[in-house]
């Protein structure tokens, strides 16, 4: 009796663990989002389990019901997915399999687990699917987005760079020419900023979509877009209508037409660099490298132009770059000097002042002239911080020499636009007149006509505050730009410096003599200083000094000279 009793209790206590049991494992399979297929070998049964409903319409119970599910499945993927459902050798355990849906964007990874009875005989097989959809898309957007720009759907720098590596490489088997064309739109900043990211962005796909159209149907033609405004294309073996210059007269001409982006239409230009394999380079990253640099160049030319790889000009670059980046540290480093060429009174002789003409002493003992390093100092922003040495050096040596001396003598200094147009320029230069103590009347600003024309009002308002100070201005280079008179008038411009080209023309019986006759007499009635400068002849001098020109500067009566040269000639005329 007790024996029956405990026999009961134990099968109780049994079955309740188990009914614990099951019902934990239901809840796990009950809210889990895989689904699963349970198939028995010994009663050979089917049963489907969890999230079935998510996967498949087929509700699968015996063997017969599989060829309704396989119908479910994309035909690619079937072959493979019917190996794995009848896998049932003792020998493989487990094995997975990734498929799509038949009509569907749902991707699903089936794994199938096969356990095995005491004898070795496979006795259960559980078939689980999980919903990867989203995995997959993500890694096909990644994948994607490795070899192909978001926005333009064109290949991006990696993808084109990759390709043409292999293309150079096959090239050099082949005796082969690869042509590499960099194309950048014009002013593309300002169109962007003038519209707004996003219809900038627009204008970038619709240019993009133009080029992949031109190297579209093609696999020797590749287009690629680098970041912002930058394209490029590569073509293996050009010749006749696949060709850079093809393709380019294509552009020009679809860039007569504007584009319609959502809110308006823009017009657009573009520069382009060209660099070819064997020629230019060997390698595909020297390719693009040159081309870009080509490209710079068709910019600075006037933009909207194409310029072939040329050897001088990448020569050229590369050592505008040298110096731009040894430039950088040149104020720093204490590397500039200032010079002095003096500025006489023609016929008395009298010592008027000198214009403050910068070097840089590089690697030592080397010297760089202006003519060289200022232009690219101009190019990269460089010019504010060496302009600033300059009027720094400039002030404190006026000041010292007005101590020293007398105070009627001038200090002309060169001030490059950029440098001028900074709004801090008239605050900087106030600055120094305190700190030195200097008197601003021997303070000479040299401009150039350019910085008049660009925006005359900006560089009046500035001109005159300065002027309230004392400070002169003097136009450098007159009759190379504008030379025109008229736009000065209002300004407070106290002197004109005749540009050499026209000094060099005197007594050559050249057309150029009139002109400067005619300009020193205008410029004296309109009652302008005048420099002449440049002048190497005596004849120059003497023809200066007949005409009535006021002074002269030039190789004929001093070099730019150091400072101490300058103490030399200013204790003479004491
Ligand atoms: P620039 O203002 O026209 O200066 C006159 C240039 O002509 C100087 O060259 C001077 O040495 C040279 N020169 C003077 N007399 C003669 C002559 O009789 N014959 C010949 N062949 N040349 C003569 P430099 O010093 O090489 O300066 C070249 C240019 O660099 C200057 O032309 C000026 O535009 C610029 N520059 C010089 N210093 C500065 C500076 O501190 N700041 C800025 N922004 N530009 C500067
Ligand atoms: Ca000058
Ligand atoms: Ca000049």
């Amino acid at each position: 009796m007790d024996e029956n009793r405990y026999q009961i209790d134990l099968l109780n206590a049994i079955n309740e663990k188990l009914d614990i049991e099951c019902n934990m494992y239901r809840a796990v399979v009950d809210t889990s989002t895989s689904a699963f297929l349970y198939y028995s070998f010994e009663e050979d049964r089917f049963q489907t389990l969890g999230d079935w409903n998510h996967y498949f319409e087929t509700a699968v119970q015996s063997k017969k019901d599989l060829s309704l599910l396989y119908q479910e499945i994309d035909e690619s993927f079937l072959p493979a997915i019917k190996e794995l459902f009848f896998i049932d050798q003792t020998e493989v355990d487990s094995s997975e399999q990734v498929f799509k849906k038949r009509d569907s964007d749902l991707w699903i990874r089936c794994s199938v687990n096969v356990s095995h009875a005491s004898d070795g005989k496979p006795s259960e097989k559980v078939i689980r699917f999980e919903d990867i959809s989203k995995q997959k898309k993500q890694n096909d957007e990644m994948a994607y987005m490795a070899y192909y720009d978001y926005m333009t759907n064109m290949y991006n720098r990696n993808h084109f760079v990759q390709t043409l590596m292999e293309w150079v490489s096959r090239a050099e088997a082949e005796s082969a020419i690869v042509s590499v064309a960099f194309i950048d739109i014009d002013d593309f900043k300002k169109i962007n900023d003038g519209m707004g990211i996003l219809e900038g962005d627009e204008l970038l796909q619709a240019f993009g979509s133009f080029l992949s159209e031109l190297c579209e149907d093609d696999d020797r033609i590749i287009c690629g877009h680098f970041d912002s405004d930058l394209f490029c294309i590569a073509i293996y073996n050009p010749s006749g209508k696949r060709s850079i210059s093809a393709i380019y007269d294509e552009i020009r001409e679809r860039n007569k037409r504007p584009f319609r982006l959502s809110k308006e239409e823009v017009s657009i230009s573009v520069s382009v660099g060209v660099a070819e394999y064997p020629e230019a380079a060997k390698t595909a990253l020297e390719l693009i490298g040159f081309a870009q640099i080509m490209m710079y160049q068709a910019k600075e030319s006037g933009k909207s132009e194409i310029r072939y790889f040329d050897t001088p000009v990448i020569n050229q670059f590369v050592r505008s770059t040298n110096i731009e980046n040894r430039l950088k540290l040149a104020a720093a480093n204490n590397e500039l000097v200032l010079h002095y060429q003096p500025q006489y009174e023609a016929g008395t002789g009298r010592l008027r002042g000198v214009e403050a003409l910068v070097r840089w002493r590089y690697e030592g003992d080397k010297l760089m002239y202006p003519g060289e390093f200022i232009p690219i100092a101009e190019r990269s922003n460089l010019i504010i911080d060496i302009g600033d040495w300059v009027m720094d050096k400039a002030l404190s040596m006026l000041a010292t020499w007005q101590k020293e001396y007398d105070e009627d003598f001038t200090m002309s200094i060169n001030i490059s636009p950029i440098q001028f147009k900074r709004d801090d320029f008239v605050r900087k230069l106030l600055r120094l007149l305190s700190i030195y103590d200097v008197n601003p009347a021997g303070i000479e600003l040299e401009l150039t006509e350019t910085v008049l024309a660009d925006d005359l009002e900006a560089a009046s308002k500035k001109m005159d505050a300065l002027c309230r100070h004392g400070i002169q201005f003097a136009i450098d280079d007159f009759g190379t730009g504008y030379s025109s008179l008229s736009y000065l008038s209002g300004l407070p411009v106290h002197t004109i410096k005749v540009d050499k080209s026209f000094v060099d023309s005197i007594a050559r019986s050249d057309p150029g003599t009139i002109i400067i006759e005619s300009i020193v007499h205008m410029v004296n009635k309109l009652g302008y200083k005048t420099v002449a400068e440049g002048v190497e002849r005596q004849e120059q001098y003497d023809y200066l000094n007949d005409i009535g020109c006021g002074y002269i500067q030039g190789f004929l009566l001093d070099r730019p000279m150091s400072e101490e040269q300058i103490d030399v000639l200013l204790k003479k005329r004491v």
